[in-house]
């Protein structure tokens, strides 16, 4: 008889850094992990955000029992309002990443559709034949926390994004016991978080950024303002940089939209304190003297609409800055923004700011040595890393085949791939549908490859538009064709070109057979003769549109 197999299916989150969700299928439940949006790339003009493509779950919505959220980061959070609006099941989440999940289905008008119920580490959530139990981890964000999925075919353990740290913040070092003892009962599976694989050693403490932030402080008292930007969900982080501030006797002013909306949700719910006494609103600096100010602002990644860019570009509304401040960018850049932050840094300083970006950061994620701790505690018999591009993903496989789990139980999945396991054996299967969905103001989906490669085209090299105003009795031309174009060339300095466009294309209608009025055959007459024509003047290839309009 053959045994019955847990299907796990990752909709994203492998081999990218973002968007992650994974399926987990077992018979007729279904429970998901995670549901998160990833950045647009540089080749998606205009694109907002991206989405996994979730088709596989709408087709088998009623099949699902739930969705447990890791943690509030955007690449586990974020695509909750656009993928939950076409299911519906309860959501797990620990209290600021659940407080966080409301505010956005408030923002999209979905609160009263969707049930978020609050978990901690320790609990444990029956879904179907699934058992969610939650385990404390160590994080850039307060709250996160590990899964252990107890299935009819064994325990998996999904890490989240994690990183060991004995002295954090606050909430105590990750749950090293729980892990040690989930894998001396027996672990089938574990799906570990692979984003710092290829550094070595250890990531270091939240406590750490603590205490350089303190030396500058130090090094400004009574001479400068401060000015930090960082992640607006690293709560622990902000909390640091008030409790440094109390110590400094300086207020604090938070500033930014992200920002205020964390930190007011944050402080609601307990996880922040941040005495009212101590606070400044930003419409209200200058009842404070600059020396006696630490300004907590978004915009660490050189986001062009942060608060740190707008004040590095002078446009920002209330606040100038100048020789008197100190900016600490308490952040390091996330790969493909270092260009952004740099040019930001260059702006501050050219104003005359001390610039601030060495050791007041620590990255949230797990180092090769914690990796293999969590890999020896648990001692699964497969497994799976995840959360990694491919270089990560194949960097932790062979970490765990270095900790002699075997190669034939190392699985590096691909978005859409069907890992099937049970206790005496594991394999890949087919694929299903799967990919991006990409979100453009409020439409959803309606961009895809054809929008981008002409977006793309447009961007590179312009737009022609020919237009040829025709009798549509007779088939003759009434006027002489008007050429206009954007982002071509600068047509008061191209007369002579144009001209002759206009020309060629006068040329060639009146040369037509147009009997009978077959204007897709002249549009893509004059398309391929203007192409051509372009070509040869300029080397570009303007997208050209030739127009017909019948009177
Ligand atoms: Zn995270
Ligand atoms: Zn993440």
């Amino acid at each position: 008889m053959s045994q019955k197999s847990i299907r796990i299916i990752p909709l994203g989150g492998v081999e990218e850094i973002g968007k992650n969700l994974t399926v987990f299928e077992y018979e007729d439940d279904i429970i998901i992990v995670d549901c998160g949006t990833m950045f647009p790339s540089e080749d998606m003009p205009g694109v907002d955000l991206v989405l996994p493509d979730a088709a596989y779950l709408y087709k088998n919505a009623d099949r699902i029992r739930g969705l447990f959220i890791t943690h509030g980061h955007e690449d586990h959070i974020g695509a909750i309002p656009y993928i939950l609006r076409n299911f519906v099941c309860p959501v797990y989440a620990t209290e600021l990443t659940k407080a966080l999940i409301e505010f956005k289905l408030k923002e999209h008008m979905m609160d009263d559709k969707v049930k978020v119920t609050c978990v901690e580490p320790g609990d444990r959530v029956k879904a179907g034949c699934f058992t969610v139990e939650y385990i404390h981890t160590n994080h850039s964000f307060a709250g996160a926390a590990a899964l252990a999925i107890h299935t009819p075919v064994g325990v998996i353990v999904h890490t989240g994004d994690f990183k060991i740290d004995f002295t954090p913040v606050d909430g105590g070092p990750c749950d090293l016991n729980r892990f040690a003892e989930l894998g001396s009962k027996g672990v089938l599976a574990l799906m570990s978080d692979s984003t710092n694989v290829l550094r070595p050693g250890y990531t270091m403490s939240e406590v750490t950024v603590g205490k350089s932030m303190e030396q500058y402080f130090n090094d400004a008292q009574g001479r400068k303002r401060i000015i930090i930007a960082t992640f607006s969900s690293n709560i622990h982080r902000i909390q640091q940089i008030i409790d440094c501030a109390g110590r400094h006797d300086r207020k604090v002013c938070i500033c930014g939209r992200s920002m205020t909306n964390i930190c007011s949700i944050a402080v609601k719910i307990g996880k922040l304190n941040l005495p009212e006494s101590m606070t400044v609103d930003v419409s209200n600096l200058k009842s404070v003297p600059p020396e006696k100010l630490v300004v907590i602002t978004t915009g660490s990644q050189g986001e062009p609409m942060s608060g740190l860019s707008r004040m590095a570009n002078d446009t920002h509304d209330r606040l100038k800055v100048g020789p008197n401040d100190m900016v600490i960018i308490s952040a390091t850049p996330i790969p493909g923004n270092e260009k952004m932050v740099s040019r930001t840094i260059n702006s501050l300083c050219k104003k005359g700011c001390v610039v601030v970006y060495e050791d007041v950061h620590v990255s949230g994620h797990a180092c090769k040595e914690e990796l293999k701790l969590i890999l020896s505690l648990t001692k699964p018999k497969y497994f799976i890393p995840v959360h990694g591009e491919y270089r990560h993903l194949m960097e932790h496989a062979m970490l765990a085949e270095s900790l002699k789990i075997p190669h034939e139980n190392v699985f590096i999945p691909a978005i859409g791939t069907v890992i099937e396991l049970n206790k005496s054996k594991g394999k890949m299967k087919e694929t299903v549908p799967s990919g991006e969905i990409l979100v453009d103001g409020s439409g959803i989906g309606d961009v895809g490859n054809v929008v981008l490669r002409d977006r793309r085209l447009l961007a590179m090299d312009g737009l022609v538009i020919v237009i040829i105003t025709m009798a549509a009795e007779e088939g003759v031309m009434l006027a002489d064709p008007d050429v206009v174009s954007r982002g071509f060339v600068y047509m008061k300095e191209s007369e002579v070109m144009i001209s002759e466009v206009k020309r060629m294309v006068a040329e060639y209608v009146e040369g037509a057979d147009l009997s009978d009025r077959d204007w897709n055959a002249l549009k893509a007459g004059i398309k391929s003769m203007v192409h051509e024509y372009l070509w040869q003047q300029t080397k570009r290839s303007p997208m050209i549109l030739p127009v017909i309009v019948e009177v």
